[in-house]
């Protein structure tokens, strides 16, 4: 089953803000906004583990 979900953290908690702009979304777990993409559980769980890996990265250089 395809699904709406955030191409930054693969999470579904992805609403559609302004009605005159289709392309505008937020998502709710990683505060980001922009165009949605359209895939299943496989996918949205590959992306999260991708913005998990890179998250780590980016604390370890902090
Ligand atoms: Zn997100």
């Amino acid at each position: 089953m395809m699904h709406k979900i955030c191409p930054r953290c693969g999470s579904r908690k992805v609403k559609w803000i302004i009605p005159q702009n289709w392309s505008q979304w937020v998502c709710y777990d990683c505060d980001y906004t922009g165009p949605v993409i359209e895939g299943n559980d496989d996918l949205a769980e590959e992306i999260h583990e991708n913005y998990l890996k890179s998250k780590n990265k980016k604390n370890k250089n902090d």
